[in-house]
């Protein structure tokens, strides 16, 4: 069985998400696409996310049509930032020696994959799938590779030289139906995604408007959006809230006893 493995924030999962997967999912014969929320995932710790379950649920939603696809706890609550190299080696722990792991990434979160816990041995694990976007080629992806895998300067230039076009190995090498496969690491390139769409961009729209939700997202996760009142309005911190309660608290107390 071929799997892939799909971690992220999602908050929300969107149209972009799914394009990705499908587009993986067909092009390498992927028999099942495990999506992770991260509790806490290690890049993003400056703003606070929306819970993990309402995450979780929007990725239940939106993965129910296709049976390839399938919401995971995988990186669910364990109290600490849920490293990749951690969560991947759990996931191969429970396959079998007959399937095949991939790491399902977009290129945005893939060239900063040198600043990872253990991007070595993280990128030895198992075969990478880099959804690229128009523009992105694998010289850049050869570039976000930790120091000790970067080809050499020489293997660099007749890469370079393969992708404007020159030489046999055009096909292979570029950009477009890409693959580079390195002492330690072997990345695949997935160019056929173009939506150009982000968490961010759809946690702003809703703030303003929750009616064009669904042109971003899955139809079923806007109702989910809309019924929850996720992203409308900035929500305190649970730690202001419970000040702004105990405050309260102790204003009420001081009227019962002045
Ligand atoms: P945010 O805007 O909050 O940073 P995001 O839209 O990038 O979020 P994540 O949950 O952080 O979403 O992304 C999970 C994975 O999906 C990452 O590997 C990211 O690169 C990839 N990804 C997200 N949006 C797209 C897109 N429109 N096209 C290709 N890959 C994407």
């Amino acid at each position: 069985m071929k799997v892939a493995f799909f971690g992220g924030t999602f908050d929300p999962v969107h149209r972009g998400h799914m394009a990705v997967a499908r587009a993986a999912a067909d092009k390498f014969g992927l028999d099942r696409i495990y999506f992770a929320p991260a509790d806490i995932p290690p890049h993003k710790q400056k703003r606070k996310l929306t819970d993990f379950q309402h995450r979780f649920a929007m990725l239940a939603l939106a993965t129910a049509d296709d049976k390839r696809f399938v919401p995971s706890l995988l990186d669910a609550y364990t109290g600490e930032p849920n490293y990749s190299i951690n969560t991947i080696r759990r996931l191969k722990s429970t396959l079998k020696k007959s399937d095949k792991l991939y790491f399902l990434i977009g290129m945005d979160a893939f060239k900063d994959i040198a600043t990872w816990r253990q991007p070595e041995e993280l990128l030895a694990e198992c075969e990478f799938i880099v959804a690229s976007r128009p523009g992105f080629s694998l010289t850049q992806v050869c570039a976000a590779l930790p120091q000790s895998l970067q080809p050499s300067a020489a293997m660099m230039r007749s890469l370079r030289w393969r992708q404007n076009g020159h030489g046999a190995g055009f096909h292979k090498a570029s950009a477009g139906d890409g693959h580079v496969s390195l002492p330690g690491v072997t990345v695949h390139l997935l160019p056929d995604v173009h939506e150009h769409v982000s968490s961010t961009q759809i946690r702003a729209a809703a703030r303003k408007s929750v009616k064009q939700l669904s042109r971003y997202v899955p139809a079923s996760v806007a109702e989910y959006i809309r019924k929850e009142r996720l992203y409308v309005g900035q929500s305190p911190s649970p730690q202001k809230e419970a000040i702004r309660r105990g405050k309260m608290l102790s204003l009420q107390r001081g009227s019962q006893h002045g």
